[in-house]
Parts: structure tokens; sequence; C-alpha cells
């Protein structure tokens, strides 16, 4: 007799998972029967190509990665075209941009035909153009790298330099990025590594005579930014993430040997920062007196105009290691945004927060008409939060917030924004009120008969007299108006249960007439629950409860 077990037969066999769902599926039951609670993962998602590449390889060798899935063909000029659809002023932050990120990546296709080739002799050289804007808060910065990163295709992140002199897991946290790129590339590894990282409050991790408490961490910082920017290999799967852990595990197990590190040779980075005594600095260098961060007609010039004279040495003085300062070669100005600015914004930016709020009344059936004189009163108080462009959401959320919503109940077709509204909103929203009633009168005049003769078959059908008054004519014609019904339509609707209420009503109180107003209108089932109740009270209990018919 042989030891060897027999061979169990095929359903008898223990599955072996097939898909990472299973596996996390059963991982969590073990874990859940084993330790108890709850436990769920998720699964960190592959590119759909990548997948099947993996799912038809069958050596599990590393494909080669030319990073063909990225396509770059722009010229300065197309960028810069598309920036001016959005972006008001900052021109000379487009161009420098639109240029830096051409160079980027034209570079970075030649260094991959470069390697494709293989040609003997000396590598292509490639200094990266990576990117600090210097500029206060709320004047453009981000947007202009969005829109880039929307029109070339490429994956972008965003976060602040300070999340990270925060964390004890300076390197780690900073790799994040990374992975955030390639998630932000729904996987696509190639992708990803051809993103931008875009690091907002850099001038935070300066280490200054003034932030001894960063010191350490700033510099740090710095640090681990150094190598991302240079070049280095970030482990896809997360070292200290269980879900990615898991999900390297079972690739592994499967054979499927992919990418597991994404190569930072191609990320282009742009940090940015209001670098607020930087300007002293350069003074006090180019012997020069600046008058902060706004623009005159003084004599002194702003800081914007110091600020474009900046040099390696200044960051550095500002406390900055010089080998960080010396990877952003780049250096980039935005200005701050006048009241005149902040008009043209709203008047000309595709991106118009104006055109949104147009866009939410139309929601409702309204045509909001914004006139000149109102945008300029909102973009000078916009200018005096000093938050750049964000202040015109504060200044507009102010003067629109009750007409926002009001105006969807009172069925006025247009709401004209002029200078008069913005600057008393309560009286322009007192006038809309009772413009919308005389208009529901009005309405309710031409649609009287119509109301009338619903009422008569109200009385034919079920023995109730309905009086509208005034005030309840007015209101189902504006109702109908509003709802896109015609008058007959909408008294069906709105008082179909009214049979069954009144008869409640009649038991109880012998009435069969009845007196509408506009209260009844705008919630008729309150309206005649209102009347049952009262009914009921009135009559004891007598009426019972009807068995509906
Ligand atoms: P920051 O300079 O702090 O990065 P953002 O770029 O995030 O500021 O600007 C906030 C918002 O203000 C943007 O989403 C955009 O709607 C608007 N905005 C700011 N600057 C401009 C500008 N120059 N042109 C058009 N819109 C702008």
């Amino acid at each position: 007799m042989s030891d060897i077990p027999p061979e169990p037969n095929e359903a008898d066999k223990p599955k072996s998972p097939t898909s990472p769902e299973e596996v996390t599926r059963k991982l969590e039951e073990f874990i859940k029967n084993t330790l108890g609670g709850q436990v769920l993962f998720t699964r960190v998602e592959r590119p759909a190509e990548r997948r099947e590449e993996d799912e038809t390889s069958e050596g599990g060798e590393e494909p080669e990665d030319d990073g063909e899935a990225f396509e770059f063909d722009y010229k300065p000029a197309d960028i810069k075209a598309h920036l001016d659809r959005f972006v008001i002023r900052q021109d000379e932050a487009k161009k420098v941009l639109a240029t830096a990120v051409c160079d980027h990546y034209h570079h970075a296709r030649m260094l991959r035909e470069d390697r494709a080739a293989d040609s003997p002799g000396p590598r292509l050289e490639f200094s990266k153009q990576n990117v600090i804007i210097i500029g206060p808060t709320g004047v453009g910065k981000t947007y202009l790298v969005k829109h880039i990163a929307e029109l070339i295709g490429v994956p972008f992140v965003k976060a602040d330099a300070t999340k990270f002199s925060e964390t004890g897991y300076v390197g780690a946290d900073v790799d994040d990025l990374v992975r955030d790129l390639v998630a932000k590339a729904n996987g696509d590894v190639e992708l990803a590594e051809h993103g931008i990282i875009y690091l907002d409050e850099i001038d935070k991790l300066s280490s200054g005579p003034d932030k001894l408490g960063r010191d350490v961490s700033g510099r740090g910082v710095q640090t681990a930014l150094l190598k991302l920017m240079e070049e280095t290999e970030v482990p896809l799967y997360a070292p200290n993430d269980i879900r990615s852990q898991m999900q390297m595990m079972f690739d592994t197990r499967k054979g499927r040997t992919g990418r597991e590190v994404v190569n930072t040779r191609n990320i282009l980075f742009i940090v940015s920062g209001a670098f607020g005594g930087l300007d002293k600095i350069i003074e006090k260098r180019t012997n020069r007196k600046s008058i902060g961060f706004v623009s005159s007609e003084m004599k002194a010039p702003a800081s914007e105009h110091l600020f474009r004279e900046v040099l390696t040495k200044d960051f550095i003085d500002y406390g900055f290691e010089a080998e960080f300062i010396g990877r952003l070669p780049v250096r980039v100005v935005c200005d701050p945004l006048s009241a005149d600015d902040m008009f043209q914004i709203m008047k000309n930016s595709e991106g118009s927060l104006i055109r949104q709020y147009e866009r939410e009344f139309a929601a409702y059936g309204v045509r909001a008409q914004f006139e000149d004189d109102a945008l300029r009163v909102i973009a000078s108080r916009a200018a005096d939060e000093k938050t750049g462009a964000r202040g015109l959401v504060t200044a507009w959320e102010r003067v629109l917030r009750d007409f926002k919503f009001e105006m969807p109940s009172l069925g006025l077709p247009t709401l004209r924004i002029d200078g008069a509204l913005v600057n008393h909103p309560e009286t322009a929203l007192a006038a809309a009120r009772s413009e919308a009633a005389s208009l529901a009168v009005e309405l309710g005049a031409a649609h009287a008969e119509e109301i009338k003769a619903f009422g008569v078959r109200f009385e034919r059908e079920h023995g109730f007299i309905l009086d509208f008054d005034a005030s309840a004519i007015a209101a189902i014609a504006a109702r109908a108006q509003r709802e896109g019904m015609n008058v007959e339509a909408m008294c069906a609707k709105l008082f179909k249960d009214y049979p069954f209420g009144l008869k409640l009503v009649t038991r109880s109180t012998g009435e069969t007439r009845f007196a509408l107003d506009g209260e009844a209108v705008a919630d008729p089932d309150k309206f005649v629950s209102g009347l049952v109740v009262r009914a009921c009270r009135s009559g004891g209990d007598e009426a019972g409860t009807p068995s509906a018919e």
C-alpha cells in the first residue's frame, strides 16, 4: 500500500482563488474568523491594458517599458493659447510655464528615443525644467497647472508642502505623491511617470532664522523631494500599506511580475509659494526698497517686480538648501490681481463663476442676467478680501444666497443682477417677490375660467363644491407654468386626494362646500388633513375611517 493519499477528484479539490477580489474576500473572512471584528480591504487598481498584458504573458518577464503610451506634440504657443481661454493676466507665467512644459516633454521623448535606439556614444544630457512659481494666494497658480495637465492629458497631483513637515515619516509621505499620480492615471504607470506634481506652500520648508521650529523637518522634506525631482524609483506598492502589499503578493503569486516601481525621471515638479520676506532679501542685495505685494503707481518697485530679479543665492539666504533650489531652475512670478482683473475673470474667463451661476439659475428655468455694474461692485469687494479670485466666491455668495434659495420657487422667468441688486439685495428680493405675486395674479386671471371649469366637474363627480379665491387661482396658474403643465392637469394632480379627505369631513360636519386659498394650493395634502382634523374634533370621533374607494 502506498502512503500517497489518493488524488481528490476535481470537484473536491479546494479551489485556489482566481482573482484579487476573491483573495481579498477570503482574507477578510479569514481575519474576521480568527481575529474577530470587521476588516475590509480595497484593491489597488491596475490598468486594464497592463492586466491584459499580464494575463497573456507566459514567462512573467518585465515588459520593456519605453513610456510609449504618452505622446506629446505641442508648441509653447498652443499651450499659452489654451491657458488664455481660462486664465486672466499672468502672461509671463503662461509663457514660461508653456515653454518649460514643452521642453520637459520633448526632452523626455528624445531620451526615450535615444534609449530605444541604443546607439553607442554618450547619452543625451537632460536637466529637468522643474518650476518655482512665486505669487500670492488665489491668483491662478494652481489653475494654470491644472489646465496645462488637462490639455496635455497627464495626471496632476497637488499637495501642500507643509503636510510633509508635520509628519515623522517624511520620505514615505513624499513617495505617496508619486503613488497618487498612479492612482490619478487609473493605475497606468507609464502615464503617471509623465505626470505633474504640484507642491504649494513650498516657502514653508525654508529654514530661515525666523523659522526655527521647522528647521529639521523642513530640511528633511527638501532632501526627500530632491531625490524625487532628480530621479528615483518609488515602490508602486507602499511598504507600509497592507492593501498595496496584498496586491503585490497576489500579483507575484500569479506570476505577474509587471512594474513594481515608478521612475520619477520624467515627472515634472512645479512648486509655489508666496515667499513673504524674500523681497526684503532681494531688496537688500539690490539696494532697493519695495512696497509689499501690491501693484502701485508709486516709485518704489512692488514686490512682484523685485521677485523677478530673484537669484539662487536669494533662495539660499531665505533658508533653502542649495541642492534643492538648484533642481528648480525655472522661476516665474504671478502677479496679484487688481479689481479690474477680477472683472475680466468674471467677464471673459471660460471658467468664470458667472457662467456657473447662470447654469445654476437656468436649472430652475430662471435666466440670470449679470450686468457689468454688478460685476464691478463685486470685483472691488473681492479685491478688498486680499484672497485673489477666491474673494469672488465669497462676495457673490453673500449677495446671491437668498436669491438662490427663493428664485426657484417664485416662478419668475428672469433675474436681472445689476449694481442696485448687489448693493441692496434685500430690497431687490422683496421686489422680486411682489413681481412674482402680481405675475401670478395676471396668470390666474388668464386661467380663471379653466380653474372654475375644473371646480364644476369636481362637484359633478364628487358632490363637493370648491370655492377658489383669487390667491388660489393665482397659485394654481403659477405652479402650472413653473412645472410646465396645463392648468387642468395641474388641478387634477393637486386635488387628486381631496375626494377621500373631504368625505371624512362631510361625515363629521355635513359640510359640502370648501373655500380654497393660496395655502391650499401650496400644500394640498396638509390643507385637507387640517380640515379632517378640525372636523373630527368638532364632530367627535363619529367620522371613523372610511374604507378607501
Ligand atoms: P492659487 O494661486 O492660490 O493656486 P488658484 O489657482 O487655486 O489660486 O485660484 C483659485 C480660483 O480662482 C481658480 O480656481 C479660478 O477659478 C480663479 N482664478 C484665480 N486666478 C485666476 C486668473 N488669473 N484667471 C482666471 N481665474 C482665476
